[in-house]
Order: C-alpha cells, then sequence, then structure tokens
C-alpha cells in the first residue's frame, strides 16, 4: 500500500478577509453548505476505487471555515472517509478552524471524530488590526478557543500569523510572537501579506494607498525565524516551524513531490503522475457530484521536465532542502548535469549549500526564494 495525503474543502466564511482570494464564499444558506456537504459525500464514494493500493496517512479538512460546517454533515463526511478509504492507525489529522467558530462541545466533537490537530487563523494579537484585516473574531476569542482546545485535549495546534500588514509596526509583531510563543503551540505558521487580485485590499494596494517595504517584511520575517529558532522550534519549511516531532506531515507532502488526494470545490491532486483540480463554481460542483459526474476540469499529465522542476521548487521550501540521493534515484542523473550553470551561479553566490547531501537555500537565499525556485523550471 502506498502512502496518500487527502484534503477536503469546505468554501464557507462567516465573512470574507479583504486580503483573502481562497475559493471560499460568505453568508451562505446552511442548506447549501448541507448540499455541499453530500457532494463531498458522493465525490469520496467516487474516488474510492481508484483508491484501492493506498493508504490515507494524513487528512487535512481546509477552507474556508471547515470549523463552520455542522457537526451532523461533518460527521457523515469522516464516515465516508473512514468507510471508502483505507486509514492509517496513526494519522495525523487536521482540521482548519477560525476563533469564534469553536466551542467546548465542537471540539470535544472533534477529538472524538478522530480528528487530533487543530490550525487555528489567529493572523495577529491585536483586535486594531485584525479589524483592520477584516477578521471577524478579536484577541480575546483566540484566547478563549485556544485554552478550551488545550482542555479538551488538543495536544497538536496549530497557529496561524500575518506579517507585514499596513500599519503593523515592528513592536506589534514583536508582541504577537512573544504573545503566541508564550502558549507553546506545537507548531507556528507566519505569512507575509500579498495583495492578490480580486481583494478589497488589492485595490487599495494598487491605487497607491500603501506601497510594499520589502526591508520592513524581511526585517519582520527574520525577526520571526530568530526568535523561534531561540525558543527551540525547529524552522522546517520557509514559512513555519514547529517543535521538533510536530511538522505538518501533511503539508511536508506538498513539499516532498508524494501523492495527495484533493475532494471538494477547486481541490487540487497529484496522483500516479497526474496532475487535476476540481470545479471552482459552486453549483456547478453539487450538480455534477449529484449526477455522479467527473468533477474535474482540468487533468494533466505529468512530464519528467515537470518532475524534476517541481522536485526542485517545492524541495527547496524544506529548510533541509532537497536529499541529491533522492533526485539521482528518481530521475537517473545528478541535478548538476540537469542544471550544471545555475547550481555553479547559485553556488558561488551563497544562494544555495549543498551538505550532506542536501542542497538546500541559504537565509539569504530564503529571501529571494521565488527568483531561486524559477531558475529550476525547465520550459
Ligand atoms: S477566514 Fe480564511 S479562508 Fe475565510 S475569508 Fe478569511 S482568510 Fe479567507
Amino acid at each position: 500500500m502506498k502512502p496518500l495525503g487527502l484534503y477536503v474543502h469546505f468554501p464557507f466564511c462567516i465573512k470574507k478577509c479583504h486580503y483573502c482570494d481562497f475559493l471560499s464564499f460568505e453568508k451562505i444558506s446552511y442548506e447549501i453548505i448541507a448540499d455541499y456537504c453530500n457532494a463531498v459525500i458522493k465525490e469520496i464514494e467516487k474516488r474510492k476505487q481508484d483508491l484501492n493500493d493506498y493508504t490515507v496517512d494524513t487528512i487535512f479538512l481546509g477552507g474556508g471555515t471547515p470549523s463552520l460546517i455542522p457537526e451532523e454533515s461533518l460527521e457523515k463526511i469522516i464516515v465516508s472517509i473512514y468507510n471508502n478509504f483505507h486509514i492509517a492507525n496513526d494519522i495525523e489529522f487536521t482540521i482548519e478552524s477560525n476563533p469564534k467558530t469553536l466551542s467546548k462541545e465542537k471540539l470535544d466533537f472533534f477529538l472524538s471524530s478522530g480528528i487530533n490537530r487543530i490550525s487555528m487563523g489567529v493572523q495577529a494579537l491585536d483586535d486594531t488590526l485584525l479589524n483592520f484585516i477584516g477578521r471577524v473574531h478579536s484577541v480575546q476569542d483566540f484566547y478563549k478557543n485556544y485554552y478550551e482546545a488545550r482542555e479538551a485535549g488538543f495536544r497538536n495546534i496549530n497557529t496561524d500569523l500575518i506579517f507585514a500588514i499596513p500599519n503593523q509596526s515592528m513592536k506589534k509583531w514583536q508582541d504577537t510572537m512573544e504573545g503566541i510563543i508564550e502558549l507553546k503551540p506545537e507548531h507556528i505558521s507566519f505569512y507575509s501579506l500579498k495583495y492578490e487580485e480580486g481583494t478589497p485590499f488589492y485595490e487599495r494596494y494598487s491605487s497607491g494607498e500603501w506601497t510594499e517595504n520589502d526591508e520592513e517584511d524581511r526585517n519582520m520575517y527574520w525577526h520571526a525565524v530568530n526568535k523561534l529558532r531561540r525558543k527551540g522550534y525547529i524552522h522546517y519549511e520557509i514559512s513555519n516551524a514547529a517543535v521538533p516531532g510536530y511538522e505538518c506531515r501533511h503539508n511536508l507532502k506538498y513539499w516532498s513531490m508524494e501523492e495527495y488526494l484533493g475532494i471538494g470545490l477547486g481541490a487540487h491532486s497529484y496522483l500516479r503522475n497526474l496532475r487535476f483540480s476540481n470545479e471552482r463554481d459552486l453549483n456547478k460542483y453539487i450538480q455534477n457530484a449529484n449526477n455522479m459526474e467527473d468533477n474535474r476540469i482540468w487533468i494533466y499529465q505529468n512530464k519528467i521536465k515537470d518532475d524534476i522542476s517541481e522536485f526542485i521548487f517545492t524541495g527547496l521550501r524544506k529548510r533541509k532542502g532537497i536529499c541529491l540521493n533522492d533526485f539521482n534515484e528518481r530521475f537517473k542523473g545528478s541535478i548538476e548535469q540537469f542544471f550544471p550553470k545555475e547550481i555553479d551561479n547559485l553556488l558561488s553566490g551563497n544562494w544555495i549549500e549543498i551538505k550532506e547531501n542536501q542542497m538546500m537555500l541559504t537565509d539569504r537565499g530564503v529571501d529571494v526564494s521565488n527568483s531561486i525556485m524559477s531558475k529550476f523550471i525547465i520550459l
């Protein structure tokens, strides 16, 4: 049996945050949510036949805000996953959540359903900033839910943070990092705010209301990394740190080119060397699933050149980088054979380094990671 990560997408939120371009909808009726959950179950049943030789060893319920889904619907989906797929005993089972959508009862229900990891979108420990970026919760809501999760018995908690928000001073970011680390979550993700097209923040950014301050962005990033390292966290991926042993196994699959199946609206998959993604129109998705029709709207057979590029640029996101032996074995040739000039230039510029058979970004390389990764794209 081969290992597989399973992702299930829930595209619903109480209210859209001003910076968010994820596939999610606000103010949706409970009827539609229930219809969507039934459609997800139909898709799970449809995929069963493709997965007889796989064991699902990570499940990630993402969104949107999966913690909004009524317990009855969520339970049906989880039962369907367990009934239709082989599930590993030591599964890592994550649910994404937002403060204010959790309660003691809900957290107990998650744990009793086998969910053993919870990710909380706190973003900042500052009510003015939370309000400014359009979050529906307060700092107090986060603390309440965090302690409730601990009391319920969650021993694996992630907190998501955002930095480089307009009007966020370095002091405010330092306070957020300080406050979060004091809580000792097992995992911390920290992303810099991006102005994504189609969002209210993008409009304000393009109208010239704000400019990007790269220097401040990098200062905030390295403040977080250095603080986390000092506190014993492993900075294992560009934007993620964990207490040793609590690195997110599911997300590591994306960065290690391992297989995963995405279920739900707009979900992506990488399975049997095919990349595919689902319908993005909510009504069509529900209708197709009800008619037992295929919801995949894009299917692509990866070529060797795609595999090589993806292996390198996803692998370089990990701070330990890519294993050169794995590369040789997978692609029957060394990385230097494929990219002699690029490797040479990057090594001599101290953008990457090779240590103990691993090739990784240097700290200096992390600051320009996208441009380094783009050098490994084979057209
Ligand atoms: S809660 Fe998350 S998914 Fe929902 S709108 Fe905000 S950032 Fe986007």
